[in-house]
């Protein structure tokens, strides 16, 4: 996209967005060997630009090259890179209300590989893009489907960490529902087929009686920083908030369902299919929780209210 040529942070230089050189042997092509992030800069009224707790992405990457068999940039690296990728393509930060700077860090086996083995090199590499707001108008709920046939993690495997590969099993379970008019797919864990656990690209909560309760994360669910930054604030609201087993019976019972995450922010749910069975939430699948929630939260990435809890970055 022509709003990507600014730059991008590579071997600690900022290029010009384009191809990289990869050898065909990459331990990322061959055998998946990758992990990334995603994150957002929004600006200011002031004009200035805020990013929104990058040290935790960069934690998050750390964690994962661990598992990965990869060595990750120190939070310092991290965060400095992502500030420079910010500030080289600064003017496509959009205006206030208008959406955000979209970022993503990638950490990938870039060295040569044949047979089976964590390559001997890695590259880490940011690219940036400009993104809209996920709705264009107050909050459009999500309209999901539980599939029972496709699982997105399984414990043992990645799905604690953003790997690369968590997302190839997603594509088609995603398409199918897509095709038939759904926003997403939700998955349930992978040995009692019952406990909820994500959606492909946000973390799930659901409200009874006002208590708010979220899957616990257990290695099969990515913990969301998003997530994260929910429970803060709704425990400062007065909420209780609860992290645990969900069953999807819950799920179908609750007063109100929203998901978490980077591109979503806090995206109410409007209804959830499960087994040829429709469930639709109230006042229009837009829940009172979910909106206080995404409007304070909203309010501190964009630099709106005053950010109490220390989350904010100020890049430029
Ligand atoms: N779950 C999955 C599978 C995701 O890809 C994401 C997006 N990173 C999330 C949850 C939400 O995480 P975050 O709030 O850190 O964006």
């Amino acid at each position: 996209a022509k709003s990507l040529e600014d730059g991008i942070f590579m071997k600690g230089e900022l290029q010009r967005f384009g191809p990289i050189p990869m050898s065909p042997c990459a331990g990322i092509l061959n055998y998946g060997q990758g992990l990334f992030e995603g994150m957002k800069a929004y600006r200011k009224a002031d004009g200035s630009i805020l990013l929104f707790r990058p040290e935790e992405n960069a934690l998050r990457m750390r964690i994962g090259a661990e598992r990965m068999c990869m060595r990750a940039p120190t939070v310092e690296h991290f965060v400095d890179a992502v500030k420079q990728t910010v500030l080289a393509n600064k003017r496509w930060v959009p205006p206030p209300g208008k959406g955000a700077l979209y970022i993503r860090p990638l950490l990938m086996g870039s060295g040569p590989v044949l047979g089976l083995a964590p390559a001997p090199e890695y590259t880490f590499i940011i690219f940036a893009s400009p993104v809209g707001n996920y709705f264009k108008e107050g909050l459009a709920p999500l309209n999901l489907i539980i599939d029972t046939e496709m699982h997105r993690a399984i414990p043992g495997g990645t799905g604690g960490i953003k790997a690369i590969g968590n997302y190839s099993p997603v594509l088609k379970a995603q398409a199918i529902a897509k095709n038939k008019g759904y926003s997403d797919v939700l998955y349930l864990d992978s040995v009692h087929k019952k406990y909820v656990e994500e959606v492909s690209s946000c973390n799930v909560f659901v409200v009874k009686d006002n208590i708010i309760s979220t899957p616990e994360i257990k290695g099969t669910i990515l913990p969301g920083i998003t997530r994260k930054s929910v429970i803060e604030v709704a425990r400062r609201q007065g909420f209780q908030v609860e992290e645990r087993l969900v069953d999807v019976e819950e799920l179908l019972s609750a007063d109100e369902v929203f998901c978490t995450g980077t591109a979503v922010v806090v995206s109410p749910v409007g209804s959830i299919t499960y087994l040829e069975k429709r469930v639709e939430y109230g006042n229009k699948g837009v829940g009172i929780v979910a909106q206080q929630l995404y409007s304070a939260l909203t309010g501190i990435q964009t630099g709106l209210t005053k950010d109490t809890m220390g989350w904010t970055m100020v890049v430029d």
